[in-house]
C-alpha cells in the first residue's frame, strides 16, 4: 500500500489547508494520508525565529496532532539542523515507507524555495508525484501582473486588481470537500526512522508561563478571535485601528503567520457584497499581507539582506550599538517609542502603528540600519513573518516599495500627541509616568518626572536624515 505525505510548515491548520484536503481527496484511489513536521533548530535560530513564536508553533502542534487524529491521519515528527539536511530525510522517507505522492504547501521566502526546489528533484529522482499548493495568499504571486505582464511595484494598483479579481471569482475557499466527513482509516506499521522524535524531545525553546495564557493556541482560538473580531470590532476598525489604547485590531497575526487560520477565511469573514468601509479597509490589510509576499517572490534580493530599492544599499549608517540598545530596552526618553519597545517584549507582538513609530525613528532619526531593527523585531515578535517585517521596515526606512512621498517620517512626540493623546497606553507600559497630564506625558521636554534623556534632538535627527536620504534618492 502507498502512502500521501502532507508535509506540513508554516499552515498548521486542517481548515482550508490545500496540501492536506488534496491528499485526502485522494485517499481512496491512492492510499493512506500520514502528515509529517520537520523541526530545523539551527535553521530558526539563523532565520531569527522568537522563541515565543518556535514555543507557538509546538503548542499548535500539539492541537494538530489531536485534530488530525479525528480524522485518523497520523502525525510524525523529525528533528534535523538546518534545510540542507531536508532532502535526505525526506529520502529516507521515502523509500522506508513507500510514498506515493508529497502534498506541501508553498512557500515564498528564498531559503523555503531553495530546500524546497530540492526536495521537489529528489522526487522527481525517485518518481514521486511533488504536489506544492498554492495556499498562503488570497491569490497566488504569479497571478497577478500589470497590463504588460510585469509584476507590480506599487501596493494599491496591485491591490486594485486582486479586488477586481478576488470580487469577480465567488467564494474563494476552495476545494468543496468537507473535511469532517473524510476518513483515512488504516492501519500501518510504519517503520521508524532515525530522526524520528516525540514532540517533546525537539529542541524547543525555554518556554515563559504567559506565552500560553497570552497566546493560546489551535485553529479554535483562531476562529474564535475572527468571529469575536468580526462580530463587534470591524465596524469600528477604520477609526480604532491606529489607537494602539484600543483593542482595535483583530490580533489574528501570529495565527495568520503559523498558517493557523486561513487568509481566505478571514476575507470571507468580513462579509461579501455591500461591505463598509471599514470592512473594506480591514480587508485592504490582508491584501498588504499578500502584497509582501508577492513582492518577495518577484524581487527574491530582499531575502539577501538588500534594499529593495537598491540606489539605498549604501547609506552611511551609524555604526551606534549603545544608542541601538538604549532603542531595544525602551530607554529612548520618547515615552511613546519606549512604551512600544515594552510592548514588544512583555507581550511578544507590537501595534501596527508603533510598528511604524519605532521604526522610522530607528533608521531616520537615529540613522541606524534598519536591519537591525528588523533582526530585533524577528527575534521577538511572535507574529514574525519574513515578508511583512521586511516590507514594514523597508517601508518605514523608505528603502522598499510604495516609498512615495520621497520622504517619509513621523515626529514621535506628534503620533503620541495624536494616537495616544490622553498617554494611556504610555501610562500602561511605564507606570512611572501615571503622575503626567495629557499634555506632558509625550513630550521629553515636558515630563515632570524624572525619566530618561532623550537620546537624540528631533529637529537636528530629521534634517540630517533628510540630507543622508537626499543624497542617494538620485544614486
Ligand atoms: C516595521 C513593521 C514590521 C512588521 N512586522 C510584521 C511581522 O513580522 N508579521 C506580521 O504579521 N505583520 C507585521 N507587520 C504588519 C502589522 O503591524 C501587523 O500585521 C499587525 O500589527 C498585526 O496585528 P493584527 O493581527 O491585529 O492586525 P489587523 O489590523 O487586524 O490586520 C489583519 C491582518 O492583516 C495583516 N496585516 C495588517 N497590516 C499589515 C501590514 N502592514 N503588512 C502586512 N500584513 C499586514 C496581518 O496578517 C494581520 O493579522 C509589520 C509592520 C511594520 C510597520
Amino acid at each position: 500500500m502507498s502512502v500521501q505525505l502532507v508535509w506540513l510548515r508554516n499552515d498548521l491548520r486542517i481548515e482550508d489547508n490545500s496540501a492536506l484536503i488534496q491528499a485526502l481527496n485522494q485517499t481512496e484511489e491512492k492510499g493512506p494520508c500520514v502528515a509529517i513536521y520537520i523541526a530545523t533548530p539551527k535553521q530558526w535560530r539563523a532565520h531569527d525565529d522568537a522563541p515565543i513564536k518556535i514555543d507557538f508553533w509546538r503548542r499548535n502542534l500539539i492541537e494538530l496532532h489531536s485534530s488530525l487524529k479525528t480524522l485518523g491521519v497520523p502525525l510524525h515528527y523529525f528533528q534535523v539542523a538546518t534545510y540542507a539536511e531536508v532532502p535526505q530525510l525526506i529520502q529516507n522517507i521515502i523509500k522506508s515507507w513507500h510514498v506515493d505522492s508529497l502534498h506541501c504547501n508553498a512557500e515564498y521566502p528564498l531559503n523555503e524555495k531553495n530546500r524546497d526546489d530540492a526536495v521537489e528533484a529528489l522526487c522527481k529522482e525517485y518518481d514521486i508525484s511533488y504536489r506544492c499548493y498554492q495556499d498562503q495568499c488570497l491569490l497566488p504571486p504569479d497571478f497577478v501582473l500589470t497590463g504588460e505582464g510585469n509584476p507590480f511595484k506599487v501596493f494599491t494598483p496591485y491591490a486594485k486588481k486582486t479586488k477586481l479579481i478576488l470580487e469577480s471569482a465567488g467564494p474563494i475557499k476552495s476545494y468543496g470537500l468537507n473535511i469532517k466527513t473524510v476518513k483515512n482509516e488504516y492501519s500501518i506499521d510504519f517503520p521508524v526512522l532515525d530522526e524520528q522524535l516525540e514532540l517533546n524531545k525537539i529542541d524547543w525553546p525555554k518556554v515563559e508561563v504567559w506565552w500560553d495564557q497570552q497566546w493560546p493556541a489551535g485553529e479554535r482560538e483562531a476562529h474564535k478571535r475572527l468571529k469575536s473580531f468580526v462580530s463587534s470590532q470591524i465596524q469600528n476598525y477604520k477609526s480604532a485601528r491606529d489607537i494602539p489604547a484600543l483593542n482595535g485590531t483583530s490580533s489574528l497575526s501570529a495565527y495568520l503567520a503559523s498558517g493557523v487560520i486561513s487568509v481566505r477565511s478571514c476575507w470571507e469573514a468580513a462579509g461579501s457584497e455591500g461591505l463598509d468601509e471599514s470592512a473594506r479597509t480591514w480587508r485592504n490589510e490582508l491584501l498588504w499581507r499578500d502584497f509582501y509576499k508577492y513582492v518577495m517572490f518577484h524581487y527574491p534580493h530582499v531575502c539577501m539582506h538588500q534594499a529593495w530599492n537598491s540606489n539605498y544599499d549604501n547609506i552611511p549608517w551609524r555604526e551606534n550599538h549603545e544608542d541601538f540598545q538604549r532603542w531595544c530596552d525602551g530607554e529612548t526618553g520618547f515615552p511613546l517609542i519606549d512604551s512600544a519597545m515594552k510592548q514588544l517584549i512583555e507581550t511578544g507582538w507590537m501595534h501596527n502603528r508603533l510598528r511604524m513609530v519605532v521604526a522610522m525613528f530607528l533608521s531616520k532619526n537615529l540613522l541606524l540600519d534598519w536591519r537591525w531593527g528588523e533582526r530585533w523585531f524577528m527575534q521577538n515578535l511572535i507574529d514574525g513573518d519574513f515578508s511583512a517585517n521586511n516590507g514594514g521596515w523597508q517601508w518605514s526606512a523608505s528603502t522598499g516599495t510604495d516609498a512615495a512621498p520621497y520622504f517619509r517620517i513621523f515626529n514621535p512626540i506628534r503620533q503620541s500627541e495624536r494616537f495616544d493623546s490622553k498617554g494611556e497606553f504610555i501610562k500602561s507600559y511605564i507606570p512611572a509616568l501615571n503622575l503626567e497630564n495629557e499634555r506632558s506625558v509625550h513630550d521629553p521636554a515636558k515630563l515632570k518626572t524624572s525619566y530618561f534623556d532623550p537620546l537624540i534632538d528631533l529637529k537636528f535627527s530629521r534634517e540630517r536624515a533628510l540630507t543622508v536620504f537626499k543624497e542617494f534618492k538620485g544614486a
